[in-house]
């Protein structure tokens, strides 16, 4: 008979059971000051690089300041030093060079620096009833209907005829226009509420207000419009044909800030990735003496499937280990083989909101640390490089002997959805690869909501990932 004071089906359950708890439980007072303080310079990260372009700038800026120097395929590199090679301006690499012999392998952490939003068309100039336009495309997977009626500003870069290149950012300083895209009011939307969610906005119908103002009082056609481009000649020296050759994107015109009574968490446009792609870069940059070589990718593209000579499914990554692999006489394919890479990318937090999207037991939580999923795809696991249990199992002891507070997360229902990430195009390339990154509330919108908890334990996994 079991002694009365004893419960063995709790001890048992203790021994046997898995057991999950809030990350903020899990963390000193200290190390929660350690996460207010990161997140400040995630704040300001993100709201200086909403583009690709900015981003590259950005991190150039924090890794130049950190010792980086442009990659020279032809010189002689040694451990500690630090190197970069930027792609085209919207990917960049960075190296840290390890003490241990780079045919043994490089330990990768890839992330991507661009997001949903709406980019100009080539011939984005219009005016109706008296009003300006710009007629838009929008880029990666949005949810149209969530593009109305907030502020955006255009960033980016358009070439002139006579050769140079114009950067563009209007709508983020004090004191600068905003543009608009609008939407019917409620009084008059009633045949509008009959459309599905998914048209309540359609794509031909994201054009965005730029003026209303004519030129002269003049008996010609598209004054208004004429009044815009004066404004934008006058300004940039840009003609309507110059906009031929831009790259021109419309972001929300809000800053990052703290989400939350207790201001534990954070809004803002472009969470994926920079959530992943900041704790990339900063855990490279503290990365001092590495045994590996370690390196840091932020990709273009991956919202509109890695496509493009800026994408992860281009030869860019493979290209610059194969010249890191030649420094050291060194087989390319041979390193990459030997290679191991953590994919840093969002996943969907469980919104108890839409819980019947998710299946809670899988799901990631906000607060519950960096998530670490082991597949992605959808309908069968389709488009994944699904990790092996061997290397799950790596990447998860690592994660418990260095006390980083991580879950494990599966981004919704089966069959309810799906997603993927670069993951599939590095593991090509006979990398060992897993995905790791931040939950996201509402991703993909205008304004996501990430837990600082979370961007915290990302920067440290891939810092002990780098460092062990
Ligand atoms: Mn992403
Ligand atoms: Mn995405």
């Amino acid at each position: 008979m079991a002694d009365k004071k004893t419960n063995p089906s709790k001890e048992l359950k203790e021994k046997l059971f898995s057991k999950r708890k809030n990350g903020w439980l899990r963390i000193t007072a200290e190390e929660k000051q350690t996460v207010a303080d990161y997140c400040e310079g995630y704040k300001a990260f993100l709201n200086a690089a909403k583009t690709e372009r900015e981003a590259v700038v950005n991190a150039l800026v924090l890794a130049k300041a950190h010792g980086y120097k442009e990659f020279d395929r032809n010189a002689k590199y040694c451990a500690g030093d630090k190197v970069y090679r930027v792609n085209r301006g919207k990917t960049v690499m960075f190296a840290c060079i390890g003490s241990e012999d780079i045919a043994d392998g490089v330990l990768i952490s890839a992330a991507h620096i661009d997001s949903p939003r709406l980019d100009l068309k080539q011939h984005p100039f219009y005016e109706d009833s008296d009003i300006a336009l710009l007629k838009t495309h929008y880029y990666g997977g949005i949810r149209k209907y969530q593009w109305p009626t907030i502020p955006l500003a255009l960033h980016g870069s358009v070439l002139r005829a006579d050769g140079e290149v114009i950067d563009i950012k209007i709508g983020e300083d004090e004191g600068d226009p905003r543009f608009v895209v609008s939407d019917l009011l409620p009084h008059l939307a009633s045949e509008q509420n009959k459309r599905n969610l998914p048209d309540g906005i359609t794509g031909e119908e994201l054009n965005i207000i730029v003026g209303s103002c004519p030129f002269a009082d003049d008996p010609e056609s598209e004054l208004v419009k004429l009044n815009v481009l004066n404004v934008i000649y006058e300004k940039y020296g840009l003609t309507e044909d110059d906009f031929i050759s831009a790259e021109l994107e419309a972001v929300p015109a809000f800053a990052a800030c703290d989400i939350g009574f207790d201001r534990s968490m954070i809004g803002s446009y472009g969470h994926d990735d920079r959530v992943c792609a900041y704790p990339s870069l900063t855990a490279i940059l503290e990365t001092e003496a590495p045994k590996k070589t370690v390196i840091t990718v932020l990709a273009d593209k991956e919202e509109t499937g890695s496509d493009g000579n800026t994408g992860l499914n281009s030869d860019c990554l493979r290209n610059f280990v194969w010249d890191l692999a030649r420094c050291f006489g060194a087989d390319g394919w041979n390193v990459l083989e030997n290679s191991e890479c953590l994919s840093a990318d969002v996943n969907a937090a469980y919104d108890p909101t839409f819980s019947s999207a998710f299946e809670s037991r899988n799901s990631s939580y906000i607060g519950y640390g960096v998530v670490v999923t082991k597949y992605t795809g959808a309908r069968g696991k389709s488009g994944t490089s699904d990790a092996s249990a061997e290397y799950t199992g790596k990447i998860r002891n690592l994660l418990d002997s260095k006390g980083v507070v991580w879950q494990t997360g599966e981004l919704g229902k089966v069959d309810i959805g799906g997603g993927g990430t670069v993951a599939k195009y590095i593991a090509s390339m006979g990398v060992d690869v897993i995905d790791i990154g931040v939950p996201v509330l509402s991703m993909h919108s205008p304004f996501e909501t990430v837990s600082k908890l979370d961007v915290w334990m990302t920067h440290r996994a891939i810092y002990e990932f780098f460092n062990r």
